[in-house]
Formats: structure tokens, sequence, C-alpha cells
């Protein structure tokens, strides 16, 4: 494939509004499609709130800005995608959805253009069955917030094509991302070792091994992390953790994957992090106060 031109995404939430914020800076022109209307306005919102602070921090000019928006078009269905090279799926992690997102957009797309999952979890071999195109999907796994982290792991499925790989590793790239490979395992490779250790950050809560403030202090000044475990759990939200928990357990059958139950009962409370204003912190102090 030639070098993509127009990328579309399907899904505008968190991480849909950073791969089109990300895609629109790099120079390409971006399709951002939403079932919800309401979810592609505030992703416009956040785009441009987002860039007004890489203008303030000299990262962007205010005309590199204005151009990037200019680029991205939204959509509350497929039919602007005729003309993606690429087309990346980012919509809610839930396997039927996706599915049913495939079956109503690849009639659409042109046979050559390759379409790419930011799933965290679900195989992208199974996904790539549901699709008419199994040697042109892949997955393409980005990190968030998707401008500040680097990375992008890309896991070809069983029959994904190797042009496919190079096409996305190129697009990352100019994305300004680092790719590793990663195999269609499990969580694939970050997920696969972080996930486990917040697991036990949380089981040495549980067990009063230390409590929330020395659990993050100990692993911000003894192992040099930027934000400790508990703090992160927040971040990355409690149900989320959970769910790649589950993930790993039924998916790899080792009961060291088994997801603490005090991680359980936070997410069955609602404390789901940040987004919900409380966690293992309560967000509506500052600073933060431990809720245990
Ligand atoms: P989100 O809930 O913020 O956004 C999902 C969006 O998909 C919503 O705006 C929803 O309206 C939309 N959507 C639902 N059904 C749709 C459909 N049929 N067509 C088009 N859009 C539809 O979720 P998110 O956190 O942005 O996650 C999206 C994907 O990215 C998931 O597969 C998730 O596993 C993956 N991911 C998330 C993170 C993270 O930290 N949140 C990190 C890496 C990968």
């Amino acid at each position: 494939m030639a070098e993509a031109r127009k990328v579309g995404v399907v899904g505008a939430g968190l991480m849909g509004n950073g791969i089109a914020h990300v895609a629109a800076l790099s120079g390409l022109e971006v399709v951002l499609m939403d079932v919800n209307a309401q979810a592609l306005e505030k992703a416009l919102a956040t785009i441009g709130r987002n860039m007004d602070r890489q203008v303030q921090r000299g990262g962007i000019g205010a005309a590199d800005k204005e151009a990037a928006l200019a680029r991205i078009a939204t959509a509350t269905d497929h039919d602007r995608f005729g003309d993606c090279d690429i087309v990346i799926e980012a919509a809610t992690e839930n396997e039927a959805i996706k599915l049913k997102i495939y079956q109503a957009l690849c009639p659409k797309l042109r046979p050559d253009a390759i379409l790419a999952t930011n799933t965290s979890s679900i195989p992208i071999t199974r996904l790539a069955a549901g699709t008419d195109r199994p040697g042109r999907f892949i997955g393409m796994h980005f990190f968030n917030p998707v401008p500040m982290m680097k990375l992008v792991e890309v896991i070809r499925g069983l029959a994904t094509e190797d042009a496919t790989a190079e096409a996305v590793r190129a697009l990352a790239q100019r994305m300004g991302k680092t790719v590793v490979d990663a195999a269609d395992y499990p969580a694939f490779v970050v997920n696969r070792i972080l996930c486990p250790m917040l697991n036990e950050a949380i089981f040495a809560l549980m067990e009063g091994v230390g409590d929330v403030r020395a659990i993050d202090a100990g692993m911000k000044l003894g192992a040099n992390h930027p934000m400790g475990p508990l703090e992160l759990c927040d971040f990355v939200g409690l149900d989320t953790l959970y769910s790649v928990l589950k993930v790993l357990h039924e998916g790899l059958g080792d009961p060291k994957y088994r997801p603490c139950p005090l991680l359980a009962k936070y997410v069955e409370a609602g404390w789901l992090g940040r987004k919900t204003g409380k966690g293992f912190y309560d967000y509506s102090t500052n600073p933060p106060t431990p809720t245990r």
C-alpha cells in the first residue's frame, strides 16, 4: 500500500479522539465517526482543548492547530469511509459491538483498505474472522492519553499479511509513535505485565501489607515509578483493569491472574477511579484522600 493519506476512526470516545488528534496533526485527512452525535461534539471540543495546551507549551503553532482541526471530518454513519486507506476501530470494548461495526463497515471500504482495531483484550484473529479481509486486519493498540504516550503495539492475527503490518508500522511512525510487535495472546505485552502488578498492589492493600499511601510512595520512591500503582489504577479505571484481569485469567487459565476480591468490591460499589470521582482515592479533595 502507498503511504496512507486518509484515515477513518470509528468511535469518538477517550481513545478515538486521541487517535484523530494525532493523525490530523501528522497531516492525515481524518474521518471521525460515532453513533452518538454528542460524543463527536465532545471529541472535537476535547481535541481543540488538548491542541490549545500544545500551542501554549510551544509544541505546535496556532496555525498547525487550525490546519489539523480542518482535516477532521465527522460522521454518524460509514458512508464517508469509502476513500480511506485505513480505518482504526476504537469503539466500545465489546466483541458483539465490534463485529456488528465490521459487518456494516466492510462493504463501504475500498477492497484494499486496511482495518485495524484498538482493542485491549479481544483476540485479533477472532475479530479478523468476522471481517471480509483477515489479511488486511490487524491490531493497532494505542495508549491513553494518545497524544502523550509514545507506544503503539502492533498485533498480527493468524492471517495478517506482511504488507498490512508494514503499512500500519509506517502509519504509527508517521504519527510519532514507536512500535513494538506483540503476539496475539491475552493483553499483548504491556497490559500482560502491568495489570498483574496493579492487581498485586491491590492484594497488598487488602492484606494490610501497606496502606494506600505506603504502597504508592513505596513504588514511586523505591522502584522509581512516575505514579503509584493505586493512583495508576484510578487513572486507568478500575472496571477496565478488572476486565483485563478477567481476560488474562480466562485466556491463560493460570490462578496467578485472578482479580483481587477487593478490586471486585470497588467495581461493584461504582468506585471506578478518576472517572467517577472516587476509587482508591477520593478526588473531591485537593490533594485526593485515600478511601481506605
Ligand atoms: P469510550 O467508551 O471512551 O469510547 C467508545 C466510543 O465508541 C463511544 O463514544 C461510543 O459512542 C462509541 N461507539 C459505540 N458503539 C459504536 C458503534 N456501533 N459505532 C461507532 N461508535 C460506537 O472507550 P475508549 O476507552 O475510547 O476505548 C475504545 C477502545 O480502545 C476499546 O476497544 C478499548 O479496549 C481500547 N483501548 C482503551 C484504552 C483506555 O485506556 N481507555 C487504551 C487502549 C485501548
